[in-house]
């Protein structure tokens, strides 16, 4: 029996991974976390009877524990009651499925006690890799990840120790607006980049497929995970979503992990590693598919991706501002405060103000996303 602990249980990465839960019959749930949604919690809780779980807003926590006050569970609230989840005794693996720069001290404590990391929460590794790395090496951690992109790399250097990588092929379907240029996108609306060709994700990310920010978030979250230097990652976009990523090694040999476009593979890989399970499902036809097609990323359309290098190449504070600008900036423009363009435009600006910290501790990390926050708000209320 293996025992896990879900941050962000309610969102897509979460009900997938109860869905890989579900289907195997040797995984406990003993911690859920969520934000508010507490209809969905409680069926999740009926049905895997964790031991606790976390709502992060403290009405809607108090609301759940009346609800289920007939079960034996602790219901807890806010960051506090995220790092109880995060830490829970008995769990071995804790998946981040959070979305956003909130997920960084509750995988940090999870780490600290010794759990294994089971990574979909990207903004962690983009803001605080050089706090999540190291730490992970003294309390002799693993870090599992989920990103698509990611667990292919790990799929595809399996067995590979000792062998130098010199090239990271990283794979982009392009989003719903690939081959499209600025002036194409001048009106682009809420409904329109929600639309991803291949993938069923959270609204954020999904927007963030669109300007390809998830991309350059995927280029930072694997120099951390791989440690290899900037210039030996490439994007390339692949839009039929088949080739989930590369590896090329010293003598030219490429090994490519493929499959359908299926969160539930990186999920189920990331719970059972080393082991393979039947994970029910599509497979890729090939003859069906007929090709796979390869183009370079537009960057300077998606400026999103081109800042990211920049953002990677500076490092120190510098990822934190990016993605806590593009945080704040997706939020405005799905709640229709800001345009579409806006979104890598405010990136942009908070990136140019900024002044480096190095090494941020977690706290400056947290002050530098206020700041960032307060930067974009002052100029939209210009
Ligand atoms: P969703 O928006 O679908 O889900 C987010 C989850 O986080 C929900 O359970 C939400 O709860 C919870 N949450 C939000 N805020 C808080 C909070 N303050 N405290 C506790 N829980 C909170 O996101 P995704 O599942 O799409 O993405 C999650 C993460 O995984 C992101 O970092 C994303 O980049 C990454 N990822 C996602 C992929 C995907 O296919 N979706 C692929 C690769 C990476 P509630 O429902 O109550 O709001
Ligand atoms: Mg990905």
């Amino acid at each position: 029996m293996k025992y896990i602990s879900i941050l962000g249980s309610t969102g897509s990465v979460g009900t997938q991974t109860l869905e890989v839960v579900r289907n195997n019959k040797d995984i406990t749930v003993t911690a859920l976390a969520a934000g508010s949604n507490i209809k969905l919690l409680e069926e999740q809780i009926r049905e895997f009877r964790p031991n606790i779980v976390c709502v992060w807003d403290n009405e809607k926590a108090k609301e759940l524990s009346l609800n289920v006050k007939d079960l034996n569970v602790i219901i807890v609230t806010g960051m506090d009651g995220l790092i109880e989840c995060a830490t829970e005794p008995k769990a071995q693996i804790v998946v981040t499925a959070i979305v956003g720069m909130i997920g960084i001290r509750p995988t940090i404590e999870a780490i600290k006690a010794g759990k294994d990391i089971a990574l979909a929460n990207k903004e962690t590794l983009v803001t605080a890799g050089h706090i999540i790395m190291p730490l992970l090496k003294e309390h002799h951690v693993n870090l599992l990840p989920v990103d698509s992109e990611h667990s292919a790399i790990f799929q595809a250097i399996n067995g590979e120790k000792g062998n130098e990588i010199s090239r990271i092929i990283l794979t982009a379907s392009g989003g719903p607006f690939r081959g499209k240029k600025r002036e194409d996108l001048l009106n682009i609306k809420v409904e329109d980049a929600l639309k991803h060709p291949n993938w069923s994700m959270g609204q954020k990310i999904t927007i963030d497929s669109s300007t390809l920010v998830n991309k350059g978030l995927e280029v930072i979250e694997a120099k951390w995970l791989f440690d290899v230097e900037l210039d030996k990652i490439q994007v390339v976009v692949q839009p039929q979503s088949v080739i989930h990523s590369a590896v090329e090694f010293q003598d030219g040999g490429i090994i490519a992990q493929m499959g359908t476009p299926d969160m539930k593979l990186p999920i189920q890989y990331a719970l059972y590693y080393p082991e393979r399970r039947n994970l029910p499902g599509a497979r890729v036809d090939f003859f069906e598919l007929g090709k796979i097609t390869f183009e370079k990323p537009d960057m300077d359309t998606f400026t999103g991706l081109k800042l990211a290098y920049q953002v990677a190449r500076i490092g120190h504070s510098m990822p934190t501002v990016y993605n806590a600008a593009n945080e704040l900036a997706v939020s405005m423009f799905l709640n229709r405060k800001i345009s579409y363009l806006q979104i890598t435009e405010l990136i942009e600006m908070a990136m140019n103000q900024h002044k480096i910290v190095q090494n941020p501790s977690v706290s400056e990390i947290l002050n530098i996303e206020t700041e960032t926050y307060d930067f974009i708000k002052s100029i939209l209320n210009k």
